[in-house]
C-alpha cells in the first residue's frame, strides 16, 4: 500500500511533502510525485522508482505554499512516469493524486469520457476528467467533486488541486486511510500520521464518503449532499 501527503500553510511546501513521502516508503512504491501551486500555476514533478530521483527532478527554485504528494502501487497501468500520479485533467486546471482502486473506470471512460483522449493507464485518470467535464457543464468545483465521488466505485484516497483556488486543497476518502492533520496557520494530509509526525501531533481521521475542504486556517467537512458536518 502506497501513500498520500499534502500541506497548505504559510512554508514552502516541497520538502514537507518529500519528507513526508519518505516517511511512507515502508508501505512500498513504484513511482512518486508531487504537485505544488503558487499562482503560478500548478507545477508537477514525478518520477518512475525512488524517492531520490524524484529529489532530483524536482526544480528548488519554485516555491510554493501548498502542494500534494503520492507514492504508487501500479493496479492500472505499468510503472512508469507517464502513469505516477499526480495526474492532470486535459486543461491542467485540476491536479489529482489517488490510493486505491476505481473498479467501474471503464464504464465511466466509456460512458462519459468518449470524447477526452486519455495519457495514462490508469483508473485515476478517469477521475480527473470527470471533475473537469462537470466542472465545464457548469458545477462549482465542489459539486463537481461530489458528483464524480457519487459515481465512483471503488477504493480511493484523494488529494486534489485546483490551479484557480490556490487557498485549498480537496479531499475524499472510500475504504482507503487517510487523515488531516492540524496546525497553527497550516494543515496537512497524510495517509499515516507518521509522514506528518515532524509537523503536526493533531490528527483527524476521516469518514468514508465526505468531502474536506482544506485551507489553512480551516478544515470544513461537508456530506456528499454538501451539507456541513461538525
Ligand atoms: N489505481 C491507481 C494507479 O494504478 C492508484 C494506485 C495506488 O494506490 O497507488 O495508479
Amino acid at each position: 500500500m502506497c501513500g498520500i501527503v499534502g500541506y497548505i500553510g504559510t512554508k514552502d511546501s516541497k520538502e514537507i511533502l518529500l519528507k513526508g513521502l519518505e516517511k511512507l516508503e515502508y508501505r512500498g512504491y513504484d513511482s512518486a510525485g508531487i504537485a505544488v501551486m503558487n499562482g503560478n500555476g500548478v507545477h508537477v514533478f514525478k518520477e518512475k522508482g525512488r524517492i531520490a530521483n524524484l529529489r532530483t527532478s524536482v526544480d528548488t527554485e519554485v516555491l510554493a505554499n501548498t502542494g500534494i504528494g503520492h507514492t504508487r502501487w501500479a493496479t492500472h497501468g505499468v510503472p512508469s512516469r507517464v502513469n505516477a500520479h499526480p495526474h492532470q485533467s486535459t486543461s491542467s486546471r485540476f491536479t489529482l493524486v489517488h490510493n486505491g482502486v476505481i473498479e467501474n473506470y471503464d464504464l465511466l471512460k466509456r460512458e462519459y469520457l468518449k470524447d477526452v483522449s486519455l495519457i495514462s493507464d490508469t483508473d485515476t485518470e478517469v477521475i480527473v476528467e470527470l471533475l473537469e467535464l462537470f466542472v465545464g457543464e457548469g458545477l462549482k468545483v465542489e459539486e463537481a467533486f461530489r458528483k464524480t465521488l457519487t459515481l465512483l466505485k471503488g477504493s480511493y484516497a484523494l488529494a486534489l488541486l485546483d490551479d484557480q483556488n490556490n487557498e485549498t486543497i480537496f479531499v475524499a476518502k472510500n475504504k482507503s486511510p487517510l487523515l488531516i492533520g492540524l496546525g497553527e496557520g497550516f494543515n496537512v494530509v497524510a495517509s499515516d500520521a507518521m509522514a506528518m509526525i515532524q509537523v503536526t501531533n493533531q490528527f483527524v481521521e476521516l469518514t468514508d464518503k465526505e468531502i474536506v475542504i482544506v485551507q489553512k486556517d480551516s478544515v470544513t467537512i461537508k456530506n456528499l449532499s454538501g451539507e456541513t458536518i461538525s
